[in-house]
């Protein structure tokens, strides 16, 4: 024989009370750089304090704030990288002396792997043009 609860019946109002979604997490979610703590604010599971994200079995998982985290700080160290890749100054050279000493910077970060390697080719394309633009080098005295 098939029962059915109906809503006015105890054992349904029990089973409600059980899994009441207004009971929410009871977990404060840390601050970040950009947010103040909060509460999670999920629905507690049936009987207990804490959503499913945060119940106690899942306490030895990684957290996801944290690995939210740590792919933020990633991202933020990879975007420091490209802006020091492309944050490069050379002082205007005006002498083949001046373009010897700007080559040699570019050189030395390409070879540290520090500059991106378009910039410096589109740097090492015009030092060449300037170079060809200054006048010859003086024939040497014989004397
Ligand atoms: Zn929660």
């Amino acid at each position: 024989m098939r029962q059915s609860v109906q809503p006015d019946h105890p054992d349904h109002q029990n089973s409600t009370r059980q899994h009441d979604i207004r009971i929410l997490c009871a977990q404060i979610i840390p601050a970040t750089p950009s947010a103040p703590a909060r509460p999670c604010n999920s629905p507690a599971l049936r009987g207990q304090p804490f959503c499913f994200h945060h119940q106690p079995a899942r306490r030895n998982l990684p957290d996801r704030d944290q690995l939210r985290a740590e792919k933020r700080a990633l991202r933020a160290e990879a975007r420091a990288q490209i802006r020091a890749r492309h944050d490069f100054t050379l002082p205007t050279p005006t002498t083949r002396e001046e373009l010897q000493r700007a080559i040699g910077q570019v050189a030395t970060r390409i070879a540290a792997n520090q500059i991106d390697l378009r910039l410096a080719s589109r740097l090492l394309a015009t030092l060449e043009s300037a170079c060809r633009n200054l006048p010859p080098f003086a024939a040497p005295e014989v004397g």
